[in-house]
């Protein structure tokens, strides 16, 4: 045992679970000392065995359960922890969104030293399965007999996890997935090597737009061309009439009468773990589906970034245009505006939004969206938020309100203080990580702003994921 560490490695110890890290995990103390068990669950009792020791805390194995918390359920999917797709499928779900709520109330009063804000209960799904509008399955050569594996990687590796059904998926993508392994079964097809990189089919990438019920099924390549194509193109099609009228009729299924109306074929000859590469080849049908948010419409390639749980972004989007407080006469920022589907959806109701964004195709997406919905009090610019406000400000551009959607690391302090410099209103921030959150709110709250309330929204059910929206407010305008 090292000098004053409790724990020793390959050691079992019986423990209490009362809380969750970070990724999901269950987060127990032995002698004072913090131990981390994967798939562990606040209210157990546990056996673990620990598997490493750091200098502040250890990691553990979860190898038995003593006594269970109420709130332990029996997964849905045979394949949770497997496949590094979910955390927390051994989670009631009432019992999730007060986990995911208390997440953002710790990083908060931790990191942001926030104390007394309202944070809200987690606005949670009805029907939290199915809820997913992108899925991507990896497609690989068995290392020990060559044949074919499509799945989902899993946790912290490339190792595919092949599953039946993904209960988070559409039904629709169970057929696809099927389909794609018969073609390249019957016309032996070589799946892609990441280790060689040779072999043809990378990936299969869908998406569905919930509102009209539109496919777009992605083959991702290893080069130009696909041995016997139209084969491929007919059985994809004949799911239309096959098996999708099956799966309309699952209690289930979010989204009746879907339609495959879209393949593309994806080249991607990079070594590389992105997905995706630059060229897209329509095989069939439209280069683009569309789907609606609210009642803004959007027309989504390949390669546009869209939310992925449609029912909740709604969800997501109210808030913020509540948070918003929009009269009508107001100037909007929209920064890190992706395809401006925030910026379009806050239009209608004020004066002017001009969206930030940092990738170009996603402002050319989003002058697109702007147009096919006849919306014109809107502008875009393609560059970083944290240079381009500066430069907006310096012309005299000013905003009442200003929405934040920034990725994971959220915002740079250059951007908070000059939006604090703009003397705007109120600020919409809308997060995907609690702890950079809680960071950017306390630099907030020192450059004059007031946090009044905090949201968080489920949009990624059964993993450890939250979503938060926060209204903000300029002190000076609340005396
Ligand atoms: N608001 C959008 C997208 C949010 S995702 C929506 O709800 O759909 C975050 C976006 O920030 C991505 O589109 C990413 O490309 C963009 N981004 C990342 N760093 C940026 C930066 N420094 N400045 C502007 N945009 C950035």
């Amino acid at each position: 045992m090292k000098a004053g560490i409790p724990v020793k490695k390959n050691e079992y110890y019986d423990i209490d679970i009362h809380g969750l890290g970070h990724e999901g995990e269950g987060v127990g103390r032995i002698d004072g000392f913090t131990v981390f068990v994967p798939y562990a669950l606040p209210g157990d009792t546990i056996k673990v065995k620990i598997l490493k020791v750091k200098s502040a805390y250890a990691y553990g194995k979860l190898v038995d359960i003593i006594n269970p918390s109420e709130y332990r359920i029996d997964p849905i999917c045979p394949s949770f922890v497997q496949c590094g797709g979910c955390q927390l499928q051994h989670v009631d779900y009432g019992e999730q969104l007060r986990l995911k709520r208390q997440k953002v109330v710790d990083a908060l009063q931790r990191i942001g030293r926030l104390e007394d804000i309202v944070v809200h209960p987690t606005l949670g799904m009805d029907k939290p399965v199915r809820y997913r509008n992108k899925a991507q399955f990896p497609v690989a050569a068995d290392p020990k007999d060559n044949s074919v594996q499509i799945g989902f990687y899993a946790p912290r590796s490339h190792r595919i996890v092949e599953i039946d059904t993904c209960h988070i998926q559409h039904e629709m993508n169970d057929a696809i997935v099927n389909t794609v392994k018969q073609w390249m079964k019957k016309y032996h097809i070589t799946a892609y090597h990441e280790s060689t990189g040779k072999g043809l089919v990378r990936h299969i990438f869908t998406r569905i737009a919930f509102k009209t019920g539109e496919v777009m099924v992605v083959l991702v390549t290893n080069g130009r061309h696909i041995p016997n194509e139209q084969s491929l193109i007919h059985k994809i099609k004949e799911i239309n009439t096959t098996a999708a009228p099956v799966f309309a009729s699952n209690a289930e299924c979010q989204t009746p009468n879907c339609n495959i109306v879209s393949m593309v074929q994806n080249i991607n000859t990079r070594k590389t773990n992105v997905v995706l590469g630059q060229e897209n080849r329509v095989l069939w049908g439209k280069d683009t589906i569309t789907d609606y948010i609210g009642d803004v419409k959007f027309n989504i390639s390949p390669m546009s970034f869209y939310q992925v749980n449609p029912v909740q972004t709604e969800v997501l989007y109210n808030k913020a245009l509540e948070y918003a407080g929009l009269a009508g006469d107001e100037t909007v920022l929209d920064l890190y505006c992706g395809i401006g589907t925030i910026s379009l959806f806050l239009a209608q109701r004020a004066k002017k939004v001009i969206g930030v964004e940092i990738v170009p195709a996603a402002i050319e997406d989003a002058k697109k969206n702007a147009s096919i919905n006849d919306i014109r009090n809107v502008a875009f610019y393609t560059g970083a938020a944290e240079e381009v406000v500066p430069e907006l400000y310096g012309q005299g551009h000013r905003a009442d309100v200003v929405v934040i959607d920034p990725p994971r690391k959220g915002c740079d302090e250059t951007l908070l203080s000059t939006i604090a410099a703009m003397q705007a209103e109120r600020i919409v921030y809308v997060s995907c990580n609690p702890s950079t959150l809680a960071r950017d709110l306390r630099f907030l709250e020192d450059q004059g702003y007031k946090v009044v309330e905090v949201q968080p929204v489920d949009l990624f059910c059964w993993t450890y994921h939250v979503e938060v929206v926060v209204g903000i407010q300029r002190k000076e305008s609340m005396k």
